[in-house]
């Protein structure tokens, strides 16, 4: 906290000095905008680096922000500091547009509706010459009067600069705080964020309107920049600049914002005599930061200070282990259900393409109960466990959830219920430290919402602090404190079974759903797994295990289901189950063709 104090204090000091260190207008005028465009790659960062949401159209945002703000206050003759909050929300209206038009698209086809909005406000700037002035543009833009009069260059430069510092310092908090993990979280794992509850699309549209109100926020202090605005400011090449300063800089840093966006300011100015070239020196920027230094400039140099971030992840481990509070119970992490029956399915089918997957198949899950879901390889048990957490909508047959119907609810939906699973695939957080990927497990019982993000309020940090507190008491009742301030990727494979498990109890769940949780796992963490297990039953948790492991299943379930080929062939105790000569049958079939095929 302090420290944050002393940088800031220094920046505002060092915002103050620049322009008497080299009083030239052109300098000033080139300070101006390396402010405004700053602000605009904040916002591009958190999107991109942190959300993983590639934006092509950014320019699209950067203009309406521009042109709402220097048309209002041009033809309503609109105050400024009405006019340019209003390009800022204009751009940030159509950033959740945006977000609701492409919710559906990932990857390249996201980058797609980017380009096509960008290409749209492009062209409308262009084209609707009545209201823009198209090339030719619109003169007599305001300039802000801010000790009455009209500003001169450096009281703008003051003003976009201290606005951007704002800027910076509200961005700072949500990156370090639990909207940025979030966003950080669903980048890597959209299905594992909505099985700990995460609204993922909300979310999304959340990072955009942020975003986008950042680049509306940067294109309005553009608009009265120069005292006119025409549209060959706003196009697609505008878009890439914008991504060249987020990518340059280092994605999903703090330092890479401000480095990018001097190097993309600062470039075209020192190549002004090149200027034929300079998309291809950017491009050639682009590939060389991608190939030499994938994690940016900032990432590269905090490569060169690794020692000293090593130094600081000892101290943050020795702080988390200092944490650990002596009262914390794996007990606390179970929510008994209202009735006895937790969950049933009735006739659920599932196709895939005329392959039926699963084929009317019945199961009841009660609490204080293990549940054993078996059957050979290809039986259909991942997508009996897809259906009932939501991920799949059945293409037949019901879900009901204590007496209620569930069919088709969406899993961020169902873990609000308590229902919330592993993955037999695992679904870390890879890049968020063990510790990171819990608090994201603890998302639905967080109260703190957006200003308490943005202004890192007293409240927000304290119920911050009372989780963290919760996730490391988690990690150490599951042996895993010693790894807390670990990157989870980082982690042995059985390790990261058990920080799955540790996320999926943040949840504090009715249902456990486990898929395979011993796969890949060595023997003594089987037996580690075997007794968490265990303990949450004694707790009142119903627990759905599939699992190859005979011995576990034996061991801990009170029912057993056995599919083949999509459908229940046997259920019963473990007992009943093992002598039924189907379940045999079904078993050494599958050795039999296992075996013939050199398995
Ligand atoms: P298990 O978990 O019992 O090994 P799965 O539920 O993963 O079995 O798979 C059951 C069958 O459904 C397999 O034949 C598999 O190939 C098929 N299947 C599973 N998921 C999909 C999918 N998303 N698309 C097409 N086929 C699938
Ligand atoms: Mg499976």
């Amino acid at each position: 906290m302090k420290g944050q104090w002393i940088y800031t204090g220094l920046a505002a000091a060092g915002i103050w000095l620049l322009p008497y260190l080299y009083p030239s207008s052109y300098f000033i005028h080139t300070l101006q905008s390396l402010a405004l465009t700053y602000i605009v790659v904040l916002g591009l960062n958190l999107l991109v680096g942190y959300s993983g949401q590639l934006s092509l159209g950014h320019a699209g945002f950067f203009a309406l922000g521009a042109y709402g703000s220097g048309l209002t206050s041009t033809i309503l003759g609109l105050p400024l500091w009405v006019s340019i909050p209003f390009g800022a929300g204009i751009a940030a209206v159509s950033g959740a547009l945006v977000a609701l038009l492409s919710l559906r698209a990932r990857g390249p086809y996201l980058a797609m509706v980017t380009i096509a909005f960008g290409a749209i406000v492009e062209i409308l700037a262009n084209r609707w010459v009545s209201l823009t002035g198209g090339p030719a543009g619109i003169y007599g833009v305001p300039k802000p009067a801010l000790f009455g009069g009209t500003s001169n260059l450096v009281e703008y430069y003051y003003l976009v600069a201290f606005v951007a510092l704002a800027c910076h310092l509200g961005v700072a908090n949500l990156i370090g705080s639990r909207f940025g993990r979030t966003l950080k979280a669903f980048g890597q794992s959209e299905i594992a964020a909505e099985t700990v509850g995460v609204n993922v699309r909300s979310w999304k549209i959340a990072a955009f309107v942020v975003s986008a109100a950042l680049a509306g926020l940067g294109g309005a202090f553009f608009a009265h920049q120069n005292g006119y605005l025409n549209s060959d400011n706003f196009t697609f090449e505008t878009s890439i600049l914008l991504l060249v300063g987020v990518i340059a800089g280092g994605t999903g840093t703090l330092a890479g914002p401000l480095l990018g966006t001097t190097i993309v300011s600062m470039l075209p100015k020192l190549f002004a005599s090149f200027y034929d070239y300079h998309l291809a020196i950017f491009g050639g920027i682009l590939l060389a930061s991608l190939v030499f230094l994938p994690e940016g400039l900032a990432g590269g140099l905090s490569q060169l200070f690794r020692r000293v971030g090593t130094g600081q992840a000892i101290r943050q481990a020795a702080e988390v282990q200092a944490e650990v509070p002596g009262s914390f119970h794996l007990l606390e992490s179970v929510r008994t259900a209202a009735s006895p029956a937790v969950l049933s399915a009735q006739d659920l089918e599932m196709d895939f393409d005329g392959l039926k997957a699963v084929n009317g198949v019945n199961l009841s899950l009660m609490s204080k109960s293990v549940h054993g879901l078996i059957g050979p390889n290809g039986s259909g048990k991942s997508t009996v466990v897809n259906l009932i957490s939501g991920v799949y909508r059945p293409s037949a047959g019901g879900i009901t959830w204590v007496g209620q119907d569930v069919t088709g609810a969406a899993p961020h939906r169902m873990a609000a219920l308590g229902l919330t699973r592993t993955f037999q695939n695992l679904q870390l957080f890879g890049d968020l430290t063990v510790l990171e990927n819990v608090l994201v497990g603890f998302h639905l019982q967080y109260r703190q919402g957006f200003l308490g993000f943005l202004f890192n309020t007293w409240a927000y940090r304290r119920e911050e602090q009372e989780f963290r507190a919760r996730a490391v008491g988690l990690l150490s009742e599951l042996g895993l404190a010693g790894m807390a301030s670990e990157l989870a990727k980082n982690l042995p494979y059985g390790k990261q079974r058990l920080v799955e498990i540790a996320r999926a109890l943040a949840v504090k769940p009715t249902l456990l759903v486990l898929d395979e949780p011993a796969a890949g796992a060595s023997s003594p963490e089987i037996r580690e797994i075997t007794d968490v297990i265990g303990r949450l039953r004694a707790a009142g948790l119903a627990v759905l295990l599939v699992e190859h492991h005979m011995e576990m299943v034996m061991e801990l379930c009170d029912q057993i289901t056995v599919l083949d080929f999509g459908e229940k062939i046997s259920e019963g105790t473990p007992v009943q189950v093992k002598n039924d000569p189907k379940v045999v049958e079904a078993y050494l079939g599958g050795e039999e063709v296992a075996a013939s095929v050199g398995g």
